[in-house]
């Protein structure tokens, strides 16, 4: 067993919370893996990776031998809002379902829905080892989101839906440019770095078909001057990119890096259909591909030339995308489905398990521009952590960690979760706030949407 990388016992005497006897995944660096207790201090980062059994004090300690720790994982694409949307849109192509559901049923969200689609879907992505996600809103009532994040306790950097046009927009998402700016600047203003940074503002022009030029420019320039994050869709089916095609006469995420939105630090989730001059787009920009393999084959998308863009150095991370197209948000599904449809597309080897596994964490964390602080277990860096009980019938083999956590692990074996040295999930139990309370307001304001919407 390697020394522990990093502080030794006696230089924590005391710890605010000790998680004893962990194998830790710690994706650092050397991608280290070692038994230690993992010491919190009382600034929720992490303060040592202690030898094991240490005496090192500690206001609280769980007993986790026997268990595996790693970095909370990050999901880099999400819509809160469709939460709620679960199985109401199914068996379409994308613009279809756009159309047809998507949009109106957001047009008709009011605060108190986007509040409980937002808490049901964080509950679950807490439940599944989420820890930090980056999430579309839709274009109204986006504080309700930011509320619901913030009572939450998860680490959430989103922003609302910027669409100024585009065919078949309701009049209730349709917003005029200015207007669209001043709301999104007002939020930028109200909420990025609150909650002693736990929540941050991204700006989120929906695609390429439902924002004009002008929108897009403004948002590249607000991108530069104030080091927000951009976070949008590229790419996602054939027919959008045949589209962007035939109506500007380039291609899309050239028409994305044309508007100055590749070269900074953007989140462009999917990424399905690239022309092969796009790779040394994204290559030499700072943008990261967001794979979204849950989504992408239920609406029949493709399948993501994922190895192809690790082999060029594109940053890649995964996301769920929305529960009205996918249905679950569950983390460890869109890492084993990665893992597989890699090996669908190209054969054997594909991306190796560590590859993915490092998809989900540090490449995510590296996404929402979070890799100094979270992402990995490192002293200084955020305890944000999920436990896993791998002593399962489902796990155990002589595999390798990464391939136990990407082949073999579930949500269900989430055992802990902790953001910012919080514990948000104990036992399987959701401690953040009441999970049958958020069942429950889910229902209720589900029916009153559908109602609103005109949806029987
Ligand atoms: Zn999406």
């Amino acid at each position: 067993m390697p020394a522990p990388p990093t502080a030794a016992a006696n230089a924590q005497p005391h710890a605010a919370l000790a998680l004893r006897g962990a194998h830790v995944v710690t994706m650092d660096p050397l991608r280290t893996l070692i038994d230690a207790d993992v010491l919190v201090g009382a600034d929720g980062r992490v303060a040592a990776l202690a030898e094991p059994a240490s005496n090192v004090s500690a206001d609280q300690s769980i007993d986790v031998s026997g268990h595996v720790v790693v970095p909370g994982l990050v999901q880099a694409h999400i819509h809160l809002c469709q939460t709620l949307f679960r199985g109401l849109a199914e068996e379409q192509t994308l613009l279809e379902w756009l159309r047809e559901r998507i949009w109106p049923l957001e047009a008709a969200h009011d605060p108190a829905s986007l509040h409980a689609s937002a808490s049901l879907g964080i509950a679950d992505l807490l439940l599944g080892g989420t820890t930090a996600i980056l999430d579309m809103g839709t274009v109204h009532h986006t504080d309700a989101v930011f509320e619901a994040a913030a009572e939450s306790g998860i680490r959430y950097t989103g922003g609302k839906a910027l669409m100024d046009a585009g065919d078949g927009v309701p009049s209730g998402l349709l917003e005029p440019t200015a207007q669209a700016l001043r709301d999104n600047d007002r939020l930028a203003d109200r909420w990025h770095g609150s909650h002693d940074g736990r929540l941050r503002y991204a700006y989120s022009p929906r695609f390429v078909l439902t924002a004009t030029h002008d929108l897009l420019r403004s948002i590249g320039a607000r991108a530069r001057a104030n080091s927000l994050l951009v976070h949008t869709h590229a790419s996602e089916q054939r027919e959008e990119t045949d589209i962007v095609r035939q109506r500007f006469g380039v291609t899309n995420i050239r028409l994305l890096a044309n508007l100055g939105l590749a070269d900074i630090n953007a989140c462009f989730a999917h990424c399905v259909w690239p022309e092969p001059e796009e790779f040394d787009v994204l290559a030499s920009g700072g943008a990261t591909v967001v794979h979204c393999p849950s989504c992408n084959m239920k609406l029949g998308s493709g399948v993501a030339p994922i190895a192809e863009y690790l082999d060029r150095g594109v940053n890649v991370a995964l996301g769920a995308d929305g529960a009205a197209s996918n249905n679950r948000l569950d983390a460890f599904e869109e890492i084993r489905l990665a893992g597989l449809l890699s090996r669908f597309r190209d054969g054997p080897p594909g991306v190796s398990a560590q590859q993915l596994f490092e998809m989900a964490t540090i490449a995510g964390a590296r996404a929402l521009g979070l890799d100094a602080d979270i992402g990995s277990i490192e002293v200084g860096k955020y305890a944000d952590l999920c436990v896993l009980d791998l002593q399962r019938a489902h796990v155990v083999g002589p595999e390798d960690v990464y391939t136990q956590l990407v082949y073999s692990a579930r949500a269900s074996d989430v055992r802990h979760v902790l953001v910012g040295g919080r514990i948000l999930v104990q036992d399987g139990r959701l401690l953040a706030f009441s999970e049958s309370d958020a069942v429950a307001a889910a229902a209720k304001q589900r029916e009153a949407l559908l109602k609103r919407a005109g949806i029987t």
